[in-house]
């Protein structure tokens, strides 16, 4: 029988800092940096073997720093299939981001919002106030997957991952 291919875009939104491409090189490499590398954009594409007759074209989006361009931001939230909301656990602040970003993509997508809001940094203290509670009051609301990794010791990584392909609507993808 023939291969089957589906393509998914998964885009990566949140404040600076929170580790978004830290969770990406955590899930593509198995490696973590301490240091902190500033990115403009960057698009990871890779082909899994998803099974004997699947293919997977995965296209990773990390937007970091490209919240001074509106367009842009339109751009990613216009093509992304599902869409990673990370704030960090250790840093409250960082949670605000989450909730604009939230709002303009359930604007631009007139409701249905594949998201999986992600508080990571779970290796350290959580910030005071805490904003896990916050994040617990979105889940409700928003009625969407919420889970806590640490790219750093890779907690739960692989399940940030495997939540986003399930709200991509993996199977109503193939070909
Ligand atoms: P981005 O701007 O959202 O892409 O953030 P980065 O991935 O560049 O990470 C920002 C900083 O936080 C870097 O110094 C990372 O080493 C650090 N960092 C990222 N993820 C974690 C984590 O899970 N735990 C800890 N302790 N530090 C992290």
């Amino acid at each position: 029988s023939p291969v089957r291919e589906a393509r998914v875009r998964l885009v990566f939104f949140g404040a600076a800092g929170v580790g978004k491409t830290a969770l990406i090189r955590r899930f593509l490499q198995d490696a973590f940096e301490a240091r902190h590398r500033r990115t403009v954009e960057e698009l990871h594409l890779l082909e899994l073997e998803a099974g004997p007759e699947l293919r997977l074209r995965l296209e990773i989006l990390d937007t970091s720093g490209s919240y001074s361009f509106p367009a842009m931001r339109r751009l990613c939230i216009g093509r992304g299939d599902a869409f990673a909301l990370v704030y960090s656990v250790h840093e409250p602040d960082s949670f605000a981001e989450v909730q604009r970003l939230r709002d303009e993509i359930v604007e631009a997508r007139r409701g249905a919002a594949p998201i999986v809001l992600v508080g990571n940094k779970s290796d350290l203290e959580p910030g005071r106030p805490d904003p896990r509670l916050a994040a617990a009051a979105a889940q409700r609301d928003w009625g969407c997957a919420c889970l806590e990794t640490s790219a750093k010791q890779g907690r739960n990584v692989v399940g940030l991952f495997q939540e986003l392909l399930r709200q991509a609507n993996l199977p109503g993808r193939l070909s």
